[in-house]
């Protein structure tokens, strides 16, 4: 919403960061992605940026070409995933201080005035960005079927962002957006990147953005999510049973002890996970099926079921 000088720093910082300590040596640092450890990280040179292909986390943008070994990409082709609806304007209103200028009428009660409304104007515009926010975690919460204890702690978090002065001069629909992601990681109860993002009133990449930022500034530790983390919502936004989730728990288990989870979406792992366990309990569910519901491509999901099924000894007979 607000394109300030924090933004433009954060920029600055985030391609000084992209491109490594040296600055020259463009963006072979980044070799995973630091929210999921995914190594399937993608180039969208129209947009300049690299986005992560399995939880969708914008790593950098503003980036230069990167060469060959980056997979292309269109950013067209990812239209289907384009967010409806425009982000909303937050407005300030002034209603009662117009009104009170009329107390004063010259010299020093004007100015004394005057700094009285700045005071008051600072305290109601933050006081009604508090209300903003809360109302925005609230409305999303409810969108995303979030228990009380995670909005609460949404709400906290935000709230020390506030004391820290980061929010200031940047999108509070960001900033909300981003505060209940990471509050449902540490949760225990992660949703994805694309989930919140359709409940959001703004972008993947602002919420990215705001993420990394909150990430750094409020020296928060979010551990990579477990693929079993997201195992009984999918299976029961699938309709799929307890005897499902715990077989996809026990492949998803075995997978990381053969170590075949290294350098893969948590996401992908449980989607095709539960595929699997879907096809071996006898309720077929189809790749796409699986897809629209953890929005994970049918690509990745065919990938990852070749490598687990193969790796694992299982036979999927469909
Ligand atoms: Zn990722």
């Amino acid at each position: 919403m607000v394109a300030s000088e924090k933004d433009k720093e954060e920029e600055k910082k985030n391609k000084g960061a992209a491109r490594g300590e040296a600055g020259t040596t463009g963006l072979d640092d980044i070799k995973e992605c630091p929210e999921c450890g995914s190594k399937s990280l993608i180039q969208d040179y129209g947009k300049a940026e690299i986005f992560c292909g399995d939880c969708g986390l914008v790593v950098a943008e503003n980036i230069v070409d990167l060469g060959p070994e980056w997979r292309a990409f269109d950013s067209e082709q990812m239209s289907k995933r384009a967010r409806v609806g425009a982000p909303m304007t937050y407005r300030i209103h002034d209603k009662g201080l117009s009104t009170l200028t009329t107390w004063g009428s010259q010299g020093q009660g004007q100015i004394k005035l005057k700094k009285w409304q700045q005071r008051t104007h600072i305290a109601n515009t933050t006081e009604r960005s508090f209300i903003f926010a809360l109302s925005e975690i609230d409305r999303m919460s409810s969108a995303l079927r979030l228990p009380m204890n995670i909005r609460e702690a949404a709400s906290m978090l935000y709230r020390r962002a506030m004391k820290q002065h980061l929010i200031r001069g940047r999108s509070i629909e960001g900033i909300t957006t981003a505060i209940l992601y990471i509050s449902c990681r540490q949760y225990g109860v992660p949703r994805t990147l694309e989930e919140v993002r359709d409940v959001s009133r703004v972008g993947q990449k602002e919420i990215s953005r705001a993420y990394r930022f909150l990430l750094r500034e409020l020296d928060l530790k979010v551990t990579v999510a477990s693929p079993i983390d997201f195992v009984p919502r999918f299976c029961s936004m699938l309709s799929l049973g307890g005897d499902i989730r715990s077989k996809a728990i026990e492949i998803i288990k075995k997978a990381t002890e053969r170590e075949l989870t290294n350098g893969r979406g948590p996401i992908g792992i449980a989607a095709a996970a539960i595929y699997i366990a879907a096809i071996l309990n006898g309720e077929h569910r189809t790749q796409k099926e699986v897809s629209v519901i953890t929005g994970v491509t049918e690509v990745t999901i065919r990938n990852r079921y070749k490598e687990l099924s193969e790796q694992l000894d299982i036979d999927v007979l469909l």
